[in-house]
């Protein structure tokens, strides 16, 4: 328990500041996991002059002390395989005392190791379409085209972090077309090369940005940069954030055009119409980029065979009929309290928000009423019933805040939480 005046960011963001968040309502129940992980605070508007100080440096990894102590909590609490973080040799990741990374303990994707769990080869007939790497200076380019061909909400962006917080509208306007928003990192790094509090950061800070500028939706589905992703980051990933991982069955290689002179607009085309004229079984996970002007263009040259072809193009969720994100079922359904990773929802827990409130288990697709919440709205509450209760807590606010201020002034994400009422500062109950 820690007194109030500890934290004086906090009571002038809440005098100074509506809670509102740009798209649609944000409500996680203050006794769900997912407000401990991601949970509301002052919710950084894009147009507000400080807006990127609310989070670590884009494009560098961030850094320990920016971590909230819920994330490294939850990696100290997990399982992890034994797996030496790596060194990089010329693209691929290179371990200790000779070990190999296609060996199944480590499983490299770079040297075509994958798990079962890994998402890569659709459903037969169904291309995944993907686009990492925005948002760019192209990514409206691509916007347009894809909401002319009604496809905006067929098509998973894998993000970097770095660059939502440079174009944080630019992702909001893929959000608002319907496009499905995924995790790509922070700073686009070869993830294994990466210390396990170095890992927490880039995914974790990506997630928290996504959330804050999509009205609190929890992404659920990550790429690793380059493809670099082994079974300690896999577990990282899953264990601590829910993430699932998304490598690809094809590799356009429209990223090596401009750089690498064996790759041009024309044969990275050709040999994507090859896969799309050739065998639906399995489906296609291609990778693809909303980068610069020749990734997008192969893109909309490309697009018209998909269609031709027969191929049903869907986002990553879609593809493998899941929901689009770890607390809501697409852009515009309600987001619901739920657990990240296997926490348990609370059991007992009490709703005054005059949102519609539902909880749904992360490995779960069942819900069903619990005779334990109740609530005191005329809302729907409904909850998930988990493996194993977790602590509770009474949500009798409209929102929960956390903040704690840096050396340098950052606000950043703490373990604590405040709870607001109408305006009003009523305690703080757990830090
Ligand atoms: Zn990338």
């Amino acid at each position: 328990m820690v007194h109030f005046a500890a934290f004086p960011a906090v009571m002038a963001l809440v005098a100074g500041h509506t809670l509102a968040a740009p798209l649609g309502d944000w409500y996680q129940a203050a006794d769900s996991s997912v407000a401990a992980m991601f949970h509301k605070r002052y919710t950084p508007s894009p147009s507000d002059a400080n807006f990127t100080s609310n989070y670590p440096t884009g494009w560098t990894t961030p850094t320990s002390d920016t971590l909230p102590k819920a994330w490294t909590d939850k990696l100290a609490s997990i399982q992890m395989p034994n797996v030496s973080v790596a060194t990089q040799n010329n693209g691929y990741p290179t371990y200790p005392n000779g070990e190999s990374g296609a060996d199944s303990t480590i499983c490299s994707f770079t040297y075509e190791c994958t798990t079962s769990d890994d998402l890569l080869n659709p459903p037969d007939g169904v291309l995944a379409l993907t686009f990492d790497d925005g948002p760019t200076d192209y990514s409206e380019e691509l916007y347009a085209f894809l909401s002319q061909n009604n496809a905006s909400g067929k098509a998973t962006h894998f993000m970097i972090g770095g660059n939502i917080l440079g174009s944080p509208t630019v992702m909001q306007d893929a959000l608002k077309a319907g496009g499905h928003i995924a995790v790509h990192t922070w700073s686009h790094p070869y993830m294994t090369t990466l210390t396990n509090e170095q890992v927490l950061g880039e995914l974790g800070w990506t997630m928290q940005i996504i959330s804050d500028l999509s009205g609190g939706r929890v992404p659920k589905f990550w790429r690793p940069p380059y493809g670099d992703v082994d079974n300690r980051v896999r577990a990282i990933a899953k264990g601590v954030f829910g993430l699932e991982t998304v490598p690809w069955n094809q590799d356009s290689a429209d990223w090596a055009i401009g750089t690498d002179a064996q790759y041009t607009n024309a044969s990275v085309e050709a040999s994507i119409n090859q896969w799309l004229s050739g065998s639906k079984t399995p489906g296609l996970c291609m990778l693809e980029h909303e980068l610069n002007a020749n990734t997008v263009g192969v893109f909309e040259n490309v697009y018209p065979n998909m269609v031709s072809n027969g191929w049903n193009v869907k986002t990553v969720a879609d593809a493998w009929s899941l929901d689009w994100y770890q607390n809501a079922a697409d852009d515009t359904a309600t987001v619901t309290s739920m657990a990240i990773a296997g926490d348990a929802v609370a059991q007992s827990s009490t709703a005054s928000s005059s949102s519609a409130v539902s909880s749904t288990s992360a490995s779960s697709k069942t819900t069903s009423t619990a005779a334990s919440v109740s609530a005191s709205s005329t809302s729907a509450v409904t909850s998930t019933t988990a493996s194993s209760a977790q602590s509770s807590a009474n949500a009798s606010s409209a929102a929960a805040v956390t903040s704690k201020t840096g050396a340098a002034g950052r606000v950043q994400v703490g373990a604590g939480w405040a709870v607001v009422l109408f305006g009003a500062v009523v305690g703080v109950l757990s830090i």
